[in-house]
């Protein structure tokens, strides 16, 4: 079913079949957090993810997507890099951060997650940008209410990141609309104002991933024709999660408990199985 600009809202069958992808790309995330230590090479997390996405009956979504074609079955971003990097012989060092972000397609429906994990001992304003860039996504999916708006999202992101610290949020990447394809309407951006955009409906599954950086929001795109970097160096977090709110409340399709821990915490219902 398609509503206004092509947003695509969801049955709660397909929902459920949603959160087979979700949690196939949330379990395939965990076992790469676990992989993660100095002298694996993002090549390594690859060939995990993609045996681990193929034999949970899935297939990566990232491998072969866009203009040149991704050539992998995540994107590894380590350090100044913030989203979109490309697996390959670097060879991970104590003290990198790496971003690793995960697709899997199941049945027809897109689960999509990403999680931002320190290599060894990192330095500790790299350990709290990642706190804070990992609780702005829960704030930004925890003001998602039935009958508000994308923007409410935005909103509640930007403002936990300000409220932080002096970081840069990305504005050039978003988040966006999932579920029969990866990326779909609407966009959800990282920063605005409340109440703008199409109204968040049940049905409606979002990606919401802030991307923030220790220094500035400007970045450019590397010679490889895919790794987003920072203009000016500094380091970055990306952590993204797939949700839909239900009419019991939200439920987070990529995370392995469905989110209810994180939501209950912050005394949003939980609305999943
Ligand atoms: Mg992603
Ligand atoms: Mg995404």
């Amino acid at each position: 079913m398609f509503r206004e600009r092509g947003i695509e809202l969801k049955t709660p069958g397909q929902i459920r079949a949603m959160r087979v992808a979700g949690l196939l790309v949330g379990q395939t995330l965990e076992l790469l957090r676990d992989a993660v230590r100095p002298g694996v090479t993002t090549a390594d997390l690859d060939a995990l993810a993609e045996d681990n996405i193929r034999s949970g009956g899935g297939t990566p979504s990232f491998l072969g997507y866009g203009v040149p074609p991704f050539p992998a079955s995540i994107c590894a971003s380590v350090n100044d890099a913030v989203v979109h990097g490309i697996p390959g012989s670097r060879v991970l060092q104590e003290g990198d951060v790496i971003s690793i972000d995960c697709g899997a397609i199941v049945d027809g429906w897109h689960g999509d997650a990403a999680i931002t994990v320190t290599v060894g001992e990192v330095s500790p304003e790299v350990t709290t940008l990642m706190r804070v860039t990992e609780e702005s996504l829960w704030r930004g999916m925890a003001a998602a209410k039935l009958g508000g708006r994308v923007s409410d999202i935005s909103h509640a992101v930007e403002s936990w990141v300000r409220s932080e610290g002096a970081y840069g949020i990305l504005e050039d990447y978003v988040g966006h609309g999932i579920g029969s394809a990866m990326h779909q309407p609407p966009n959800v951006p990282n920063i605005g104002r409340p109440g703008r955009g199409p109204k968040l409906v049940r049905g409606l599954a979002l990606a919401v991933e802030p991307m923030v950086t220790l220094g500035t929001s400007e970045t450019r795109v590397a010679d490889d024709e895919w790794t987003v970097v920072t203009a000016d160096g500094s380091w970055a977090a990306h952590f993204e999660h797939t949700f839909t709110v239900m009419p019991e409340g939200a439920w987070v399709l990529t995370a392995v408990d469905g989110g209810r821990t994180k939501l209950t915490e912050l005394g949003v219902p939980f609305g999943g199985e």
